[in-house]
């Protein structure tokens, strides 16, 4: 495997960074997670735009243009071979002192990661994930606002260990105010009749790439789709729930805290957005 640092191809054994990057010293920095599909790169620069978004906004300058950006990850799979996978960009803030000051780090490190992944195995698509809430709180988006994807993942790290502990693969994380804010890796929707609604990112969302592409799917498809203040009864009481992410795709929820969402089997809509997204990515995205 290739590994991109810096505007270097090299071999997966060199792919290094100092141990003085504030990336590892205080998960300062910022990254993407894309996929490839039948030699495309799908939404890249949706994936682009958010990161330059988030480096914007936690102030790191990223050095190269995103034009240089979108071609050097295309450089990175084509090294790799990558048709189908998953492409992690990481921005870091560089080598600095060990104290927090980032702007005494001078050189952002690029790294571009084109690999494999498998989040869920292929069965769960048809049986569905059960969840639970946990006591793990969303980030204040007033402290580390929930836009930007940045490398300092602990308050989902928390979330996905009681997860884990408890039992099952994936968790509602709540915000403050007792809302449902996302999963721990994962946007969350519910759809009740032909409404179907997910938290806005004010409530402690991330604003993913996929989840922005089922909302113009199922609008597309004729549901009534909107940004809503959800709360843990709306989930029980939902018809379906279901997942959206980039290493998840769309998969269906079929428990939450141990109540039965709906059938009890992942739902029609869902599985109806699961067939529109399938085709969708394996007919868009830039060419490799
Ligand atoms: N929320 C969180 C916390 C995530 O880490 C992710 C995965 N990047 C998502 C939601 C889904 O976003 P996307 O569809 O852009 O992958």
């Amino acid at each position: 495997m290739k590994v991109y640092v810096n505007g270097k191809l090299v071999d997966k054994a060199e792919a290094r960074i100092s141990v003085f990057d504030h990336g590892l010293l205080y998960g300062d920095g910022v990254f993407e997670g894309i996929r490839a599909y039948n030699g495309r790169i799908f939404m890249l620069e949706r994936h682009i735009d958010r990161l330059y978004a988030s480096a914007q906004a936690i102030a790191l300058e990223i050095p190269i243009s995103k034009e240089r950006m979108a071609t050097d990850i295309i450089r990175t799979c084509r090294a790799n071979r990558i048709r189908n996978g998953y492409i992690r960009p990481i921005v870091t803030r560089g080598v600095g002192t060990l104290g927090l000051n980032p702007f005494v780090c001078r050189n952002p490190q690029i790294i571009i990661i084109a690999s494999k992944i498998q989040l869920y195995p292929p069965e769960l698509y048809e049986k569905g994930l059960e969840l639970v809430t946990v006591g793990t709180l969303r980030n204040l988006p007033e402290a580390i606002n929930p836009r930007i994807k940045s490398l300092n993942y602990l308050n989902n790290v928390l979330a996905k260990i009681e997860a884990l502990n408890a039992g099952v693969m994936e968790c509602i994380m709540l915000n403050a105010q007792g809302f449902v804010a996302e999963a721990s890796g994962d946007n969350v929707f519910v759809v009740k009749g032909n409404r179907i609604v997910t938290p806005p990112s004010w409530c402690g969302a991330l604003e993913g790439i996929t989840r922005g592409v089922v909302m113009e799917l199922a609008a597309e498809m004729g549901y009534d789709v909107r940004e809503d203040v959800l709360t843990r009864y709306d989930l029980y009481t939902a018809d379906e729930v279901f997942l959206t992410g980039t290493a998840a795709e769309i998969i269906g929820v079929v428990k939450v805290d141990r109540r039965a969402i709906g059938s009890g089997r992942p739902g029609p809509v869902t599985r109806s957005l699961m067939a529109a997204f399938r085709q969708l990515v394996q007919r868009s995205g830039t060419a490799i």
